[in-house]
């Protein structure tokens, strides 16, 4: 009797904990937004106002971008004319912990790319730019960094390659490729104390 009383207070708990799991992965998976269904969304608002993006040829999720927050580039067939697009999203963007603004921003801004005559940021662009900030409040500058999407988060950047070191002070100076300093740190002077300066990587 007690076997069995046991063997259901077991089983039991099994079934509590494995649900906790799967409670768990369904709230890790819908974490992330779905991109196809945001641009879809973007692509209709453009339309509501008059804009016409190109063909989208393919929806690329970016997780290896550290600085960029979206690209459009066109794909053109052998005689060198225009047949589509591909849009590629930084998947920071598609973290529910990021404001919507941030990524609808971000496709808009791309798909304007798509727009007839807006590869460049130039005028056809910037005036398409300025219409869907007019009208749909969308504020899509030209500047991918955090502040100009109202964001506060950091992409990872690559640790420097060198590291200079004060001998005295103890200060370090990092520096992503090589240069004088890099090469010959001896003939410098640490910028604080003016103490010797050692390469520690
Ligand atoms: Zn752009
Ligand atoms: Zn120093």
């Amino acid at each position: 009797m007690i076997g069995i009383l046991l063997a259901k207070k077991i089983f039991l708990s099994f079934l509590r904990n494995s649900s906790k799991i799967i409670h768990r992965i369904l709230k890790q998976l819908s974490i992330m937004r779905d991109l196809k269904e945001y641009v879809t969304h973007c692509i209709d608002e453009l339309k509501s106002i008059g804009i016409e993006p190109g063909r989208i040829l393919t929806l690329e999720i970016n997780t290896r971008a550290r600085k960029r927050w979206g690209a459009c580039s066109p794909e053109y067939d052998e005689k060198g004319n225009i047949i589509g697009y591909n849009i590629s999203i930084n998947k920071l963007l598609l973290d529910e912990k990021i404001p919507e603004k941030a990524l609808k921003n971000t496709i808009i801004h791309e798909l304007l790319h798509s727009c007839k005559g807006c590869l460049t940021h130039k005028n056809q662009w910037k005036n398409l730019a300025e219409k869907v900030r007019m009208e749909l409040g969308y504020d899509i500058r030209r500047v991918g960094s955090s502040d100009h999407k109202g964001i506060a988060i950091e992409i990872p950047s690559k640790p420097p390659k060198y590291i200079i070191r004060c001998q005295s002070c103890g200060e370090t100076y990092s520096r992503k490729r090589k240069s004088k300093v890099v090469d010959h740190p001896e003939l410098y002077r640490c910028g604080k104390c003016k103490g010797k300066l050692e390469r520690v990587r």
